[in-house]
C-alpha cells in the first residue's frame, strides 16, 4: 500500500495543473486510465482562449489565468468574431461582455474581417461585420502538459500511466484507491476524470451531481497551394456556425460547434457532423472542401450549471471535486488550479481570483445540493 496526501485522478489538464500546485503541499500522485496523458478533452481541444464565453465566472476565470500562461504553452494570436446575416444582436452582446474584459477589442465592418480573413464571404451568406480581439491566446495543450507533469516531477510528484482507478473506499480517516498496478491510501482524493467525474464518485459511493458529456467535431483541411493561412485570427462566428483557425501555414482547423449528450468514452466523430462543419465553412467562405486531413471528436463535459465545480464534497470527507470544465478547460486552467490548491490545502484564496470577482463558493458543489440530494434517497429518508 502506498501512502500519499493527495490522489488525483485523471492527467488531464485539470488534474496535472493542480496536481502540480499540490505538490507543493505534500506527497502526490496522479492515476491516469490511459498510456498518456492528455489523450482525452485536454489532447482534442482547439486550445484557443477568448472571452465569448457564455458565464460571467468562466470569463473571470479565463481574465485570472491569461496572465499565468507562458510560452511555450500559450502564445498571442488575434482573435475575430464575425456576425452572419441575422446575428448582429450576437454581435452587441459579444461586444458588450467582451469589452468588460478586453476594452481595447476593435469592432469591424465586414470589409474589414475580409481583410483579415480573405476567404469570409461579404454576401448575403458571409460576415456583415466583425470584433477583433488582438490579445487572444493560442494554447498548446501539450506544452501546457508537459510543464505541469514536469513541476510535478520535480516537486517529488509521480503518475501513474495505464492506472484506471477501480474501486476507491472510505477507511477510518484516508482513502484506499485500487488501480490494477498498486493500492494507495490517500488523506484526499482529488476526482478530475473529467467525462469520468460522475463514474468516480459513483465507484466512491458518493452522489453523482448531474455531469453531462457533450460531443463536439472537429476536421481539419488544406487550404489551395500558396495560401498563407498562418497570420489568420482564430475566427468564430457570433451565434450558431462555426470556427476556424489556422493549423500551421496551409491548413484550417474547422469545428461547428455541435453538442450531443454521450456516455463517458473515447469519442469519435459522426458522419453527419463531419459533413456539417465542412458545409458551414464552405457556406460562408469561398473555400471548397474536397478532402479532409484528420477528423476527431471530443467530449466537453459540464455540470446542470454549466460552471465549473472545485471543492469538497460535504458528505465525503476528504473528496474533492474538480470537473466540468465545458468548452474552457484549458483557458480557465491555471485560475482553476489556484483555487483547487487554495480549497484543497485550506490556504489562503488567491489575490488573482479575488481581483477579478471570484469567491470560493462560486466554485462549491452546494449549487447543487437540493437536486443532487434527492438522488440519494435510501440515506436521506
Ligand atoms: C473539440 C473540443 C474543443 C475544445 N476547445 C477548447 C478551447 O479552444 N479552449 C479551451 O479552453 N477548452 C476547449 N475545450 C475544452 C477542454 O478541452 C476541456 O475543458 C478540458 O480538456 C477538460 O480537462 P479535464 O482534465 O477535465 O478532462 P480530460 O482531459 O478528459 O481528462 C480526464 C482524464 O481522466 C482520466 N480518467 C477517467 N476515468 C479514470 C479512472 N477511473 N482512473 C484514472 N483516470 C481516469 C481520463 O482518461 C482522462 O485522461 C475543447 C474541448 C473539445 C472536445
Amino acid at each position: 500500500m502506498q501512502r500519499v496526501d493527495f490522489l488525483v485522478i485523471g492527467a488531464g489538464i485539470a488534474g496535472l495543473s493542480a496536481a502540480a500546485r499540490l505538490a507543493r503541499h505534500g506527497t502526490v500522485t496522479v492515476c491516469e486510465a490511459e498510456g498518456a496523458p492528455g489523450v482525452h478533452a485536454s489532447g482534442r481541444s482547439a486550445a484557443f482562449a477568448h472571452y465569448d464565453m457564455d458565464a460571467k465566472l468562466v470569463r473571470a476565470l479565463t481574465a485570472a489565468s491569461m496572465p499565468l500562461f507562458d510560452e511555450p504553452g500559450a502564445r498571442v494570436h488575434p482573435a475575430l468574431f464575425i456576425a452572419l446575416v441575422g446575428q448582429e444582436a450576437d454581435l452587441e452582446r459579444v461586444e458588450a461582455v467582451y469589452r468588460e474584459w478586453q476594452p481595447a477589442v476593435e469592432r469591424l465592418s465586414g470589409e474589414e474581417a475580409r481583410a483579415l480573413v480573405p476567404v469570409l464571404r461579404t454576401d448575403a451568406k458571409g460576415a456583415i461585420g466583425g470584433l477583433l480581439d488582438s490579445e487572444g491566446r493560442k494554447l498548446d495543450a501539450h506544452a501546457l502538459l508537459e510543464t505541469h507533469r514536469r513541476s510535478l516531477r520535480d516537486a517529488g510528484g509521480t503518475i501513474a500511466l495505464a492506472a484506471p482507478v477501480t474501486a476507491l473506499r472510505r477507511d477510518a480517516t484516508r482513502w484506499i484507491v485500487e488501480t490494477p498496478g498498486a493500492t494507495y491510501s490517500a488523506a484526499l482524493v482529488v476526482n478530475a476524470a473529467g467525462a469520468w467525474a460522475d463514474q468516480i464518485a459513483l465507484l466512491a459511493g458518493v452522489a453523482p451531481l448531474g455531469i453531462r458529456p457533450l460531443r463536439r467535431t472537429v476536421i481539419t483541411f488544406d487550404v489551395p497551394q500558396g495560401m498563407d493561412v498562418s497570420a489568420w485570427p482564430f475566427t468564430k462566428t457570433v451565434g450558431p456556425g462555426f470556427y476556424i483557425e489556422p493549423e500551421g501555414t496551409g491548413r484550417l482547423l474547422a469545428c461547428p460547434m455541435d453538442e450531443h449528450l454521450s456516455d463517458p468514452c473515447d469519442a469519435q466523430p459522426e458522419e453527419e457532423d463531419v459533413a456539417l462543419a465542412a458545409w458551414r465553412v464552405e457556406q460562408a467562405t469561398t473555400l471548397a472542401i474536397p478532402r479532409l486531413a484528420s477528423r476527431w471528436a471530443g467530449l466537453r463535459t459540464f455540470t446542470p450549471d454549466r460552471l465549473p465545480v472545485c471543492g469538497f464534497d460535504a458528505h465525503a470527507p476528504g473528496f474533492f471535486w474538480l470537473a466540468g470544465q465545458g468548452g474552457f478547460g484549458l483557458q480557465t486552467s491555471p485560475a482553476m488550479a489556484l483555487a483547487a490548491e487554495a480549497l484543497a490545502t485550506d490556504s489562503a484564496w488567491p489575490e488573482e481570483l479575488r481581483a477579478v470577482g471570484i469567491a470560493a463558493e462560486m466554485l462549491g458543489l452546494h449549487r447543487f445540493l437540493p437536486a443532487r440530494d434527492s438522488a440519494r434517497t435510501p440515506d436521506c429518508l
